[in-house]
Order: structure tokens, then C-alpha cells, then sequence
């Protein structure tokens, strides 16, 4: 623990919530000021460009930012521009962080992290500038819905906002220059529940924003007990975590409104958005994104160049995610390509013991309405456990047609077992992983 989460760990509440305000009012003003709200305007001018427009655009910041990698970092000093350069594993930015860093950003004044599902985290610099290109991207898809800066959001996420032993309410926190009310992920829970409903029916935050694994236990909540939250949730929206369809249908069900998706990462080299017809935009003008097949048919490995970040250039960086393209594309004329499905990571998939790989394995879950948190574990290849945590009502029946389409799903020479357990363990962000693979 750093030292200044053990001093807010001891304040009082008053004193949490002034130092949420006052962390809330500094990553505002880094985020929202300066050349914040140019940015926006052009992210949002190149919404309606045409297909060539973009590929002109994509292009002259991609070859500017090669040759800025290549003068600038240790790594890509010897890269030729006029050959293809090689695809980038994220083992090799790990052990060799510093020979990604461009000259001159060594002391960059932000630093973003991903925690990697593995144990072994990335840490590195980010511009400002660079910061900015990602929230107006990330506010451009928000526009789109009708979110606004100003609009209050009901928050439930990984951050930590309450001390870990708090026992009591409130398991929240609010950020006023975020307009956000920050429920606490780690303190959701059975008993916990009727005191964040009563609090969300008595702020009304129009807009509910988080991981999905959270926002489905509230929805959870009100769907077995026949009740709402007796206001009208305007926008419900997620992230992190890949939305799975039983929990996009739970979501909607409690909140009366459908859950939209936007697919981003610390790391800046791909960004895909929901529009308002449903359809997965790539921002083709965020980061130069290519799909290269993957070992199942039809799905696609996710390979980007960062070239909003000069700090550290990632190029042809390989986000470990898969995804499925749209032969359609979609009639709101956004240009670019349009993604049909996240499929999540490459670790979330299974090995059959004749070493097949099976994706996809969300589907399992999808009629499993009386399945709170599921869990998927391979421990050893050609088998599986399902973990589960069973909902209100959840019977006999319920587990027979889960192991059906299980059998389904992962073919008669699989070994399946069931355990059912009280909770399923986060990872150290506070994320639900669907599948926990122990087998490389
Ligand atoms: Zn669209």
C-alpha cells in the first residue's frame, strides 16, 4: 500500500470525501484543461469524414510517428520505414520498458499502468496531449448517446474509494468535478446491496457507468425482487470487462435501458465504439489498428500502433484480444471497419486435450438467468470447472440446461465439473475475469 492510500485509509469520512473532491478537481483539470476541448472538437469534426478522408489522416500521423520511433527510442533505431516492421509482443515492452521510452520523456509527469491478467503489470509514460486525444475519443462516443461532461454519473468500478475494512455505509464517495458518484466495487455485495440501491434511488444519477460484473449484481438485486430503482436511468454504459449477453439482457431488464460498450486500453493502440445503432466503430483516427487472423476461423487478433503517444511508441503492439468483423458494416455511415463481436481475451479461451482452442465461451452463460457470477477454470487441458454462484430461484433445472449447453459448447470429450461457490475472487483491480486458464 502506498503511504498516502494508508493516510486515507485512517481519515475520517468528511476528510475521504474532501480528498475525493480535491483528486477528482486535479485529474479534471489534466484531463479537461488546456487543449481539452480543441481536441474534442476535432475528434468529433472527423465523426462524419469519408472513408478516404480517414485512410489520409490515419496515414500522415502513422508515418510521422514511425519516424519519430525510429530517431527517438532505442528499440526501433534500426527500423527500416520501407519494410514491414515486426509485431510487437507485450513480454518484450515488459522486460525492455525503457528501451520504448522516447528520449526526452523519461521524466514524463504522467504515468499510466495496466495490471495485465497474469500478475505482470506495464507501467509507462504518457503526454498530456496524448491523455487528451483518448478522453476526447472516449467523450466523442459518449456525444453520440447524448452524454454531456456536465451529465452526473453513478460510477461502479475497480477504483479503490472506500477503505477496504469500512463496515458500515457509505460505500461511496463523491467526485463533484467529475460529476460522479464513486461506488465502492469491493463492499458490493448480498448485505450490502439495499443501501447502494437506496442510495442510487436518492441521488438519481441519470447515467450508470462500469464494469459489467458490478452493474449486473445491481441489476441482479432489483430483477429478483420485481423492483426498480423508480427513476429514469437515461444511459447505462460499461467497460473494462468485455459485456457478456446474459448480463447485457439482465442490465436492461433493471434499468430499462440498453448497455452500450466501448472498447479502450492504457496502452492507446486500439479503441473500437458502440454507435447509436449498436454497431462497434473502430476509431480509425485514434491508432492504426489491423486484424490478423487468429487460430479459429473467422476471429481476429487485435494488433495497434499508439500514435497519439510520443512517450512511448508501441508499434504493431499486440493487445492479446480477439475479435469477430462485421461483413455488414453498419448504416449510420461512421467511416471505418465495424467489429461484430469482442470476443475478450486470448486467455479466455480453452483447450481441448487434442489441443483445440475454444472461444467464445460467454455463450455458455447466455440463458443463465438465475446465475449470478459465473467463472470458467481450466486447470489442465480437456478439462473445466464451472464456477457458480446461484441466483435467486436458481434449481435443478437450471443446472441440468447450464451443463447441456456447456456439453454444447465444448464438445462430449471435455471433463466438466460444477462447483458452486458464495462469491467469485476479483483480480487486483477489482475485475471479473470469465475465464481463469492455468494451462499456457
Ligand atoms: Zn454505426
Amino acid at each position: 500500500m502506498s503511504k498516502l492510500a494508508a493516510v486515507f485509509e485512517n481519515l475520517p469520512v468528511a476528510l475521504q470525501q474532501a480528498a475525493c473532491h480535491l483528486e477528482g478537481w486535479r485529474i479534471a483539470r489534466h484531463r479537461y484543461g488546456g487543449d481539452f476541448q480543441a481536441l474534442l472538437r476535432a475528434a468529433e469534426a472527423r465523426t462524419n469524414w469519408t472513408r478516404e478522408q480517414m485512410d489520409d489522416y490515419q496515414g500522415r500521423r502513422l508515418a510521422a510517428f514511425l519516424e519519430h520511433a525510429r530517431r527517438n527510442t532505442t528499440h526501433y533505431a534500426g527500423q527500416s520505414l520501407n519494410a514491414s516492421w515486426p509485431v510487437l509482443q507485450k513480454r518484450v515492452v515488459q522486460e525492455r520498458t525503457a528501451d520504448f521510452i522516447a528520449r526526452g520523456y523519461e521524466r514524463s509527469g504522467h504515468w499510466a499502468h495496466t495490471s495485465g491478467t497474469t500478475g505482470a503489470g506495464l507501467r509507462f509514460p504518457v503526454t498530456r496531449q496524448a491523455h487528451q486525444e483518448q478522453w476526447a475519443t472516449w467523450w466523442r462516443y459518449r456525444h453520440w448517446h447524448g452524454i454531456g461532461l456536465n451529465t452526473w454519473c453513478g460510477y461502479f468500478g475497480g477504483r479503490m474509494v472506500v477503505p477496504l475494512q469500512t463496515e458500515e455505509a457509505p460505500y461511496w464517495r463523491d467526485n463533484a468535478p467529475g460529476r460522479q458518484i464513486l461506488f465502492s466495487g469491493q463492499h458490493l455485495r448480498e448485505e450490502t446491496l439495499p443501501q447502494y440501491v437506496a442510495e442510487l434511488r436518492r441521488r438519481q444519477p441519470p447515467w450508470l457507468h462500469g464494469y459489467p460484473s458490478l452493474l449486473s449484481l445491481v441489476a441482479d438485486y432489483l430483477v429478483t425482487r420485481g423492483e426498480d430503482l423508480g427513476y429514469t436511468v437515461r444511459w447505462l454504459t460499461t467497460g473494462a470487462e468485455n459485456l457478456l449477453p446474459h448480463q447485457a439482457r439482465l442490465m436492461e431488464r433493471a434499468f430499462g435501458v440498453r448497455p452500450r460498450q466501448h472498447y479502450g486500453m492504457a496502452e492507446g493502440a486500439a479503441n473500437i465504439s458502440e454507435c447509436e445503432r449498436g454497431a462497434l466503430h473502430v476509431d480509425e483516427d485514434f491508432s492504426a489498428v489491423e486484424f490478423l487472423p487468429a487460430e479459429e476461423a473467422g476471429v481476429y487478433r487485435v494488433i495497434g500502433t499508439n500514435f497519439t503517444n510520443l512517450a512511448m511508441p508501441l508499434v504493431r503492439y499486440d493487445v492479446g484480444d480477439r475479435v469477430r468483423l462485421s461483413e455488414a458494416g453498419c448504416a449510420c455511415g461512421r467511416p471505418g471497419r465495424v467489429v461484430e463481436s469482442i470476443d475478450g481475451r486470448s486467455e479466455d479461451y480453452l483447450w481441448l486435450s487434442d489441443g483445440t482452442r475454444l472461444g467464445r465461451l460467454d455463450h455458455i452463460f447466455k440463458d443463465a438467468t438465475r446465475v449470478r457470477e459465473a467463472q470458467i477454470v481450466q486447470r489442465a487441458r480437456g478439462e473445466m470447472t464451472l464456477r457458480v454462484v446461484r441466483g435467486m430461484g436458481f434449481a435443478e433445472d437450471d443446472e441440468r440446461q447450464l451443463l447441456a449447453e456447456t456439453r454444447y459448447r465444448v464438445g462430449a470429450a471435455m471433463r466438466v465439473d460444477l462447483e458452486y461457490v458464495d462469491r467469485i475472487e476479483r483480480t487486483a483491480t477489482g475485475k471479473l475475469r470469465l475465464v481463469v486458464s492455468e494451462v499456457a
